[in-house]
C-alpha cells in the first residue's frame, strides 16, 4: 500500500532549501546531504504541523519523545561514515526519520525502540515509504548481541555513559556515535573500535536530546 501523503513541489522546493541551510552551518557529506533531500520529513508530522516539517528543529511525535533537528541527523550520519552494505544498529527509532537517512546512505538497519506506541506507528510507516530497516521493541542500552557485531552503532538518546554492551558489540574498525553528558546537555562523542579492547574516543559539539533509558542508562 502506498504511503497517504504525497511529496510535491511545494515540500521538495522546502526539503532543498533545508540542505542548503544544513549546508551552510557547516554539514559537507555530499551522501548525507543527499539523503537529507531525498527523505521526504513531513511524512512524519500530522498534516496539522506541515509547515514545521522542514525547519531545522526538533518536533514532537508523542510519549514526549522528538524527531531529532535535521542538523543533528546530519551531523551524527556524517560522523558515521557509512559505507555500502555496513551494519548499521540505531538506538532510539523515535519517528523512523534516521532509520530512512541510513537506508539511503546505504547501511542494513537494525533499529530499536523502548516504546510501543511509537514502534508500533513506526513499523506501520516507513514499510509503506518504501524503508524496511528491520525493527526491534526493547531495551537497546544493552544493543542487540543476537545480531552482532555492527560496523556502526548510533544512539539517538542522550546517555550518562558510554554503554559497555554496545563498545562489546561493535565490529573491530567500527564507529559508535552517542550523545553523552547529563539530562540537561550532552557532548557528542565518536568510539573507534581499534582492538577488542582498544577504543580511540573524540569528544565534539554539544547537543540535548531526550534521556537514554534502561539497564545501562538513565
Ligand atoms: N532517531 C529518532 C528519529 O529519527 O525520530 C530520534 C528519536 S528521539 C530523539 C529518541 C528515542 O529514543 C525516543 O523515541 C525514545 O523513546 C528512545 N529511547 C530512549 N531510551 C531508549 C532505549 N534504552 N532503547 C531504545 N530506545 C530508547
Amino acid at each position: 500500500m502506498a504511503y497517504k501523503y504525497t511529496d510535491n513541489y511545494r515540500e521538495q522546493g522546502a526539503r532543498k532549501r533545508l540542505v542548503e541551510e544544513l549546508k551552510k552551518k557547516g554539514i559537507e557529506d555530499k551522501k548525507v546531504l543527499e539523503a537529507i533531500g531525498k527523505v521526504p520529513r513531513h511524512f512524519f508530522f500530522d498534516e496539522t504541523f506541515w509547515t514545521q516539517a522542514y525547519k531545522d528543529i526538533a518536533f514532537p511525535i508523542g510519549e514526549e519523545q522528538t524527531i531529532s533537528q535535521p542538523y543533528t541527523v546530519a551531523y551524527q550520519s556524517q560522523l558515521l561514515q557509512i559505507k555500502k552494505g555496513d551494519k548499521v544498529l540505531e538506538i532510539g527509532t523515535g519517528s523512523g526519520y534516521q532509520s530512512c537517512i541510513l537506508i539511503e546512505l546505504g547501511a542494513k538497519v537494525y533499529t530499536i525502540e523502548r516504546q510501543k506506541k511509537l514502534y508500533d506507528r513506526t513499523i506501520q510507516v516507513l514499510p509503506r515509504m518504501g524503508y524496511k530497516p528491520d525493527f526491534f521493541l526493547g531495551d537497546g542500552s544493552i544493543g542487540i548481541a543476537d545480531h552482532a557485531p555492527y560496523n556502526k552503532i548510533i544512539v539517538t538518546a542522550g546517555a550518562p555513559t558510554v554503554p559497555e554492551q554496545l563498545l562489546k558489540q561493535l565490529a573491530i574498525g567500527g564507529i559508535l556515535v552517542i550523545p553523552v553528558g547529563n539530562e540537561e546537555a550532552q557532548k557528542m562523542v565518536t568510539v573507534l573500535k581499534v582492538g577488542e579492547k582498544d577504543f580511540e574516543k573524540v569528544v565534539l559539539d554539544t547537543f540535548r536530546f531526550v534521556p537514554l533509558k534502561g539497564d545501562d542508562a538513565w
